[in-house]
């Protein structure tokens, strides 16, 4: 845009032309460059970049709609055009991330004052380029972009709200693993899809042995800091495809996908002596080592049935319990239906 007048000038009116200029750049460039995406991780999650920027059919509306209120301006015009495009800008900064909004609305205030300036948006003011005409498109527009990068923020906030609010409902809060509703969800929707598959699981219930004298002896909070040391072995015994839960006070599940008999039994030997070999701190410079019972249940054809899979592995924690604690039992869910059939009467 142009000022003949700029250059008589006074130093106040230079100033507030400054200023605005200044404005107008902080309130569109700014957020942009605020925003900008880390990237030093793209290269090696370029899956998952790809993924958060992919263009989703339904996601390109309000992008469209934008556009369209551009148009609009250029049709309708009037001094009312610039404000055709709130509504849009609303709607992008509802549907995308701050770094996406702020680029659009760096593009729509680039393109109000370019188009003005240009004679594209024909606004119908008279002495469109002269100096207060000037100074109140400018700072018109910089406001304007506040809603949008306003809304943007608001449901970033929201969403980042949400996010530790589904945390907070799925994890345990002592030892961070899922809790019994989330890991029965997890464990329902992996066995949904291991059932389709036809492909075997393994079902672990983890018990740790004679907690509660843990408890009478070295008080509630050397109790929590076995928990939470137990957790952390059971995890990293774990492979990343098991997912593993606290469902009870010391008791513990784990879904193993696509594992045989000796698989399961040879991770659920890993934890257990793990653990009986690991001494735990538990504060005042003492240290203790616990153990822990572990019951397998194992089927050659997964069934969606957490419960039942559930059950039958809390029967072999139980067997393990009476055997002595400090072990692993398996029951082979193939193995009772055939000795269940065998002994049918005819
Ligand atoms: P067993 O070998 O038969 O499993 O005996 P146990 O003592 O481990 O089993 P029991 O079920 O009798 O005791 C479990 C104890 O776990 C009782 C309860 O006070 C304690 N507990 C439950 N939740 C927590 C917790 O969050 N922190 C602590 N420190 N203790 C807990
Ligand atoms: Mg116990
Ligand atoms: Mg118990």
């Amino acid at each position: 845009m142009t000022d003949t007048s700029l250059s008589n000038a006074g130093p106040l009116k230079g100033r507030a032309f400054w200023f605005v200029n200044e404005l107008v750049n902080l309130m569109a460039i700014l957020p942009v460059m605020l925003s900008l995406p880390d990237l030093s991780g793209f290269r090696l999650n370029r899956r998952r970049a790809f993924k958060t920027y992919s263009i989703q059919p339904g996601k390109i509306l309000p992008v469209c709609a934008l556009l369209a209120s551009f148009v609009l301006g250029i049709i309708i015009g009037g001094p009312g055009a610039p404000v055709f495009s709130i509504p849009a800008l609303l709607w992008c900064a509802l549907s995308y991330d701050i770094f996406i909004t702020s680029v659009l609305t760096l593009f729509y205030s680039g393109w109000v004052l370019i188009s003005m300036s240009m004679g594209y948006l024909p606004i119908s003011i008279v002495n469109m380029n002269s100096r207060p005409m000037l100074l109140s498109i400018r700072t018109g527009v910089s406001l304007l972009t506040m809603a949008p990068l306003t809304v943007a923020c608001v449901m970033a906030a929201r969403e980042e709200l949400l996010r530790q609010l589904k945390y907070i409902a799925e994890h345990d809060q002592l030892t961070s693993l899922l809790n019994r509703r989330a890991f029965n969800e997890r464990a329902s929707s992996k066995l949904c899809a291991l059932a389709e598959q036809r492909r075997p699981v393994a079902v672990l219930m983890l018990d740790i042995d004679k907690f509660k004298d843990v408890n009478d002896t070295y008080g509630h909070a050397g109790g929590d800091r076995v928990l939470v040391a137990f957790a952390r072995i059971a995890s990293a015994g774990l492979r990343e495809v098991d997912t593993l839960g606290r469902i009870g006070g010391e008791e513990f599940a784990a879904i193993l996908p696509g594992c045989s008999r000796k698989d399961a039994e040879m991770i659920a030997e890993r934890i257990r002596s793990k653990l009986a070999s690991t001494p735990i701190a538990i504060g005042d410079d003492q240290q203790i080592k616990v153990t822990v019972s572990i019951g397998i249940s194992l089927i050659h054809q997964a069934v969606p049935d957490i419960e039942a899979l559930l059950l039958i592995a809390d029967k072999a924690l139980y067997r393990a319990k009476e055997n002595g604690r400090n072990r692993v039992e398996t029951d082979d869910l193939d193995d009772i239906k055939n000795k269940m059939i065998r002994f049918q009467p005819n």
